[in-house]
């Protein structure tokens, strides 16, 4: 059964009553806490990991929940409906799935039982660069084969977590751009391992930013990876990362619808509550429209995050579907944002409210990890047939 706003809690009940449980434990005053002081929640990351919630997408034979994308994505929704920010934690799901199809079964035996276990954080994935954000084939960075190593120079830009992880998926260029027949090609793609990698040459400085995300600028300084920890064919690397990212726009996606709830249950709440002129605020139509408003698009922005699902657990093409969810969703959950924030009035500056962090959060995603309109691009180009404009 859906709940009574119409979105599809009759999928996988049990899944989001044990992360709604979860996440109960770690209420609004433990997020503003750790926001004031720019700490990472690493008790809640700990639960989400003891609980399986981040292995959810590793294979059972390595340990993991073996979840569909479908699956996985009610634990990121339900995570961030609740209040919390999935994104502390979210790229252990995404990167996963580069070493999952693109590891060698000897790679995959080495890192994925360890993941699914919790003794190793994979929560880092560094691909962009001061002079190479959404533009991904002009990034810099160098990996140079010596023998069997090899030699990573070069600078990123935005690798969230990397403070907190064990293990960063990075990509780099292994042939110089003016040497490959396409600028996709020539990149690979790395486990570091970043205790390592901090011993021989790797500088992380972290970033102040508008909300408690724990990105860093990492500098390599001829830091020495094993060739063993290169993940697929030298040189294949962008189309590894181009295999993820539907997976990764899906679960975005749906941070962002949970977002989106998060912020309509609370204003509705409030201007049901919040009483000037002698009645509810809510019984405004200039208050209550903007949230109805919000609403409709959460809603549909929604349906298409299942259809994508449903197209990428079927194994069928997605693309459109995923950058669609993607973009739809973030730009709901922007809207709710807004007028969450606007029905609360004064009150939502306050951060005992929460609005104004989640606020904050919700934005980020209609810009990382891919900007809104390079998901125009995308749909102008490959689903309308227009002509590639960048
Ligand atoms: C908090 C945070 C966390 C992040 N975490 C990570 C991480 O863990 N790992 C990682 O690798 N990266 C991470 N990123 C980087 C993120 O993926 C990039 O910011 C994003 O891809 C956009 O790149 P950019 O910021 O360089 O913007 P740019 O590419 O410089 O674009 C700037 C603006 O111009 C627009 N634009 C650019 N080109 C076009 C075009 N052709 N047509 C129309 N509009 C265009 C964009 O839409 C955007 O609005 C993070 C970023 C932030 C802010």
């Amino acid at each position: 059964m859906s709940n009574e706003w119409g979105f599809a809690d009759d999928r996988f009940p049990e899944l989001r009553r044990a992360v709604q449980r979860l996440c109960a434990d770690f209420p609004g005053p433990y997020w503003q806490k750790l926001d004031a002081a720019k700490a990472y929640p690493t008790d809640f990351v700990q639960a989400m990991t003891e609980a399986g919630f981040l292995a959810a997408l590793i294979p059972e034979e390595y340990g993991g929940g073996g979840a569909t994308i479908a699956e996985a994505s009610a634990i990121l929704e339900e995570i961030n409906r609740s209040g919390a920010n999935g994104g502390v934690c979210h790229a252990q799901m995404y990167t996963m799935g580069a070493l999952v199809r693109h590891g060698s079964a000897e790679q995959k035996a080495r890192w994925l039982p360890e993941i699914a276990a919790g003794h190793l954080r994979l929560q880092a994935f560094g691909v962009t660069e001061p002079t190479a954000g959404s533009d991904t084939t002009a990034i810099q960075t160098r990996a140079v084969r010596d023998s069997d190593e090899y030699i990573i120079t070069g600078q990123k830009i935005w690798t969230s977590r990397a403070e907190h992880s064990d293990l960063l998926l990075l990509l780099a260029r292994t042939t110089l751009a003016d040497q490959v027949e396409r600028r996709t090609h020539g990149l690979s793609l790395f486990l570091v391992d970043l205790h390592e990698a901090t011993n021989t040459g790797l500088t992380i400085r972290p970033i102040e930013t508008m909300l408690n995300h724990h990105t860093t600028e990492l500098f390599f300084d001829g830091v020495r990876v094993p060739a063993a920890n290169r993940i697929g064919d030298e040189g294949k690397g962008f189309r590894y990362i181009l295999d993820g990212m539907n997976a990764e726009r899906i679960l975005i996606a749906a941070e962002s619808v949970g977002d989106g709830r998060w912020f309509i249950e609370k204003a509705v709440d409030y201007a049901n509550s919040r009483v000037v002129f002698g009645r509810p605020i809510g019984q405004n139509q200039g208050v209550q429209f903007p949230i109805a408003n919000a609403y409709a698009h959460l809603r549909a922005a929604d349906l298409m995050r299942w259809e994508a699902c449903r197209l990428f657990d079927g194994g069928l093409p997605c693309g459109a579907e995923a950058n669609l969810a993607k973009m739809l969703a973030a730009d709901s959950a922007w809207d709710a944002a807004n007028v969450c924030l606007q029905t609360h009035g004064g009150f939502g500056f306050a951060t005992e409210y929460d609005v104004e962090r989640k606020f904050r959060e919700a934005k980020l995603y209609q810009i990382a990890p891919v900007s809104n309109n390079l998901v125009l691009a995308y749909v102008a180009q490959h689903v309308l047939g227009l002509t590639r404009s960048y």
